[in-house]
């Protein structure tokens, strides 16, 4: 298969005064002083039923940037005939003008409309421009990329034939259609979740977070652009429950892919089951859920590592990423050296409005999150056995701001040890150095989740220890480096346990969940 060689995109540096930053900085103002009007598409059709919502930047939530029409069960119901009417020619078309399609959409990425879906991404999901470029820029533009690669991959694993025997594997797009339902947090992820089953030929029904419908408008208007053909990927808004009633309860469900929090995802599969009679093929179901991520750092780690992974990894994007370090063991030699980096670390971010490139965090993405992180922020200073050494205020005046901040605890059992909280918020545990053994097993042992983790130290006997006894704790494990920004075709992503289905999103894996394939024998 002759396919362009995928190559990551290289991240944009955004120098102060680079013509770049500029231009990203330029649309930001214009976008942020206009209003974007988000319809759904549904076969060749913006729908705008005028029951609208707003949509508000989290760090200045009073105003307003735009407004998304909302549809009833009629308008999904009609979602669902638009795919499978397209499906009539998309599932037949030949793989190189499918590719074409996202290739063309990874160059509109990488050039024309780069500006465009980074300033949505920084304005609507609150992230500084360093956090959008390596989102909705290059993350996507590598998954559009590197699945093309994929797919062919896939194409070229054939099975034996003899003399006077021909066999071979079709590999067919899956039986009806595949509802994507996709997070606020990564712009990257809402546009691959829709896009990798239809490059494999499928159609699609896409319901994007309602935190993040701008950048999904700037998505379908890229996909539009370079050519996919009206009905493929049908984009939605409305009732979450009423759009996953009527898209699981029909006949032609024929695969989820998700990603979102597990309470959701289970929900996702108990409808799944409810509706298994009606279906004509039992239905895919992919999904990526939570995590509450960790970094344990043995005796022999070096304290400035340790800090600086913790920062980056703990706050960058406020914590709102599923792979955040939210959980961290760190042993009693090393920890004063490491808290009191990582104080002076977080003491120097600013935090603001991303238009300003010298802020480092910005808002939480909305009121019910602030207050969540709020109330467990007011925990910790209630509580005898935790106390808070870095941050710990929020203000909502103006946006959902919470200071990155840092719970210490000596109750190996803390709650926020185990729960996903999404934030910027840390808890760290401060064990005896002797106890190397027992904190490796407290660290498989105190969350439900398995998405990742990281280990630091420069003992090369504790680093295969900690790969052992971890090995079921973290579907991406990393050594001496912090457990976020995973890079397609590089790192594969996704985790097991309460973190899903562990199908590596940014890998072959993924892609050989949407075809459904056909062996034929034929003999001569
Ligand atoms: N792939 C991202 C990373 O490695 C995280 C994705 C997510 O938050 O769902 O940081």
């Amino acid at each position: 298969y002759n396919v362009p060689k995928a190559v990551n995109e290289p991240v944009r540096a955004y120098a102060p005064g680079s013509k770049e930053r500029q231009q990203v900085l330029d649309t930001f103002k214009e976008l942020y002083n206009t209003t974007v009007d988000v319809p759904m598409y549904i076969g060749n059709q913006e729908i705008r039923t005028g029951k609208t919502k707003t949509i508000n930047p989290p760090f200045d939530h009073k105003k307003v940037v735009g407004t998304y029409h909302e549809g009833e069960q009629q308008h999904i119901e009609q979602a669902i005939a638009a795919a499978l009417e397209a499906r009539k020619k998309w599932a037949n078309l030949s793989w190189e003008h499918r590719a074409a399609i996202f290739l063309k959409a990874a160059e509109l990425l990488a050039g024309p409309y780069r500006a465009k879906i980074n300033a949505a991404t920084m304005i609507a999901q609150a992230k500084t421009i360093h956090q959008a470029e390596i989102d909705s820029a290059c993350e996507f533009i590598d998954f559009l990329r590197f699945n093309v690669e994929f797919m062919t991959q896939i194409y070229a694993e054939q099975p034996i034939s003899s003399e006077g025997i021909w066999n071979r594997l079709e590999y067919r797009p899956l039986e009806g259609f595949v509802y994507a339902i996709t997070p606020f947090n990564f712009t990257a992820i809402s546009g691959n979740l829709p896009a990798a089953p239809a490059l494999m030929g499928n159609v699609v029904v896409w319901k994007p977070s309602a935190s993040q419908v701008y950048s999904a408008q700037v998505i379908m208007e890229v996909f539009q652009k370079a050519g996919l053909p009206a009905g493929v990927i049908n984009m939605v808004h409305g009732d979450p429950v009423m759009i996953s009633d009527t898209l699981i309860g029909s006949p032609d469900f024929a695969g989820v892919h998700f990603t979102g929090s597990t309470s959701i995802f289970n929900g996702i599969w108990g409808k799944i089951g409810q509706n298994i009679n009606k279906y004509k093929t039992y239905p895919r179901i992919v999904g990526e859920t939570g995590g509450k991520d960790f970094v344990v750092a043995h005796p022999s780690s070096i304290p400035a590592e340790v800090a600086t992974a913790l920062s980056r990894g703990a706050f960058e994007y406020q914590g709102q990423k599923c792979s955040a370090a939210s959980r961290a063991y760190i042993p009693q030699s090393i920890w004063p050296e490491v808290k009191e980096l990582l104080v002076k670390d977080i003491e120097s971010f600013k935090m603001g409005s991303p238009e300003d490139t010298a802020n480092f965090v910005s808002a939480v993405i909305h009121e019910g999150s602030f207050d969540k992180l709020a109330k467990y922020i007011d925990a910790a200073k209630a509580a005898t056995d935790a106390e808070i050494v870095a941050g710990g205020g929020y203000d909502k005046s103006v946006g959902w701001f919470i200071e990155p901040t840092v719970i210490v605890t000596t109750n190996p059992n803390y709650e926020t040890l185990s729960t996903e909280l999404f934030g910027p918020v840390l808890t760290i545990y401060v064990y005896e150095d002797a106890k190397w053994a027992e904190t490796l097993k407290l660290v498989d042992g105190t969350s439900a989740y398995a998405l990742t983790g990281a280990i630091f130290s420069q003992d090369r006997y504790a680093v295969e220890e900690a790969t052992k006894a971890l090995e079921n704790a973290a579907g991406n494990f990393y050594i001496n480096d912090k457990p976020t920004g995973a890079v397609v075709g590089q790192q594969p992503f996704g985790g097991a346990r309460a973190s899903g289905t562990n199908d590596k999103a940014g890998s072959v894996l993924n892609l050989y969940r949407w075809v459904s394939p056909r062996t034929i024998k034929e003999t001569f």
